[in-house]
């Protein structure tokens, strides 16, 4: 198992890949002197004990430095995550870009105790991947003036999950049309993000969400 704690000034990441949703705008970093200019600097307090949180979790991640792009679009307390562990298994993931600490912190535990320990019980392998659509958009939520989580980093779409065995298990194809147990699978992990995440989204909230369940930090409780 790795267990990278690497504080390094970082440029210029900005993985916006949601592959499903229209493209993100082209975005350029305000002209904040105070942001642009400096080096990574020492975390927030909070920050600080989301990173050790997240380190105990024995994630692989890069702290990233602050960002802030159009308004209500910022990459702030973010962290790169490369892996992520499972009780036996270094788990991969697949186009994620910047995500909050505290989105990480939810994620990782998900990864491990809803999904790993779910796969290896319902479907008799646990995984190896974990595939997303990404995480950070300077979007709105679709039809609406408001901001999306994924405008601050705050949310991720996954859509799929990889077993160590091979098998490949996707919102899009196994939700309705999987065999049994890997449909069980999807709404045990679906089930489980719910308790980790303020919202959670997928098939059955709307047609957007038919190839991916959307996993947001918020203070509320909304799951569908
Ligand atoms: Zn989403």
């Amino acid at each position: 198992m790795r267990r990278n704690l690497l504080i390094l000034p970082l440029v210029g990441l900005l993985g916006a890949c949601i592959g499903s949703q229209p493209p993100p705008a082209p975005q350029r970093e305000s002209a904040r002197p105070s942001q642009s200019s400096r080096a990574y600097s020492r975390p927030s307090p909070a920050f600080g004990q989301c990173l050790s949180e997240l380190s105990a979790q024995h994630a692989a991640f890069q702290p990233l430095d602050d960002k802030y792009f159009a308004k209500g679009c910022s990459t702030v307390n973010t962290v790169r995550l490369s892996s992520l562990a499972s009780d036996t298994a270094s788990l991969g993931l697949t186009n994620l870009g910047p995500v909050t600490c505290t989105v990480a912190t939810g994620f990782a535990g998900w990864a491990r105790f809803g999904v790993d320990r779910a796969a290896e019980q319902i479907l008799g392998s646990g995984i190896a991947r974990i595939e997303t659509f990404g995480s950070y958009n300077c979007r709105n939520v679709a039809g609406t003036a408001k901001r999306s989580g994924h405008a601050t980093a705050n949310a991720i779409d996954v859509s799929a999950f990889v077993l160590a065995d091979g098998r490949r298990v996707s919102v899009l194809n196994d939700w309705d049309a999987g065999s049994r147990a890997e449909k069980r699978f999807l709404r045990v992990v679906h089930e489980s993000a719910c308790k980790r995440f303020g919202m959670v989204l997928g098939p059955d909230y709307n047609a957007a969400h038919a190839n991916h369940f959307h996993l947001e930090a918020t203070g509320g409780s909304y799951c569908r």
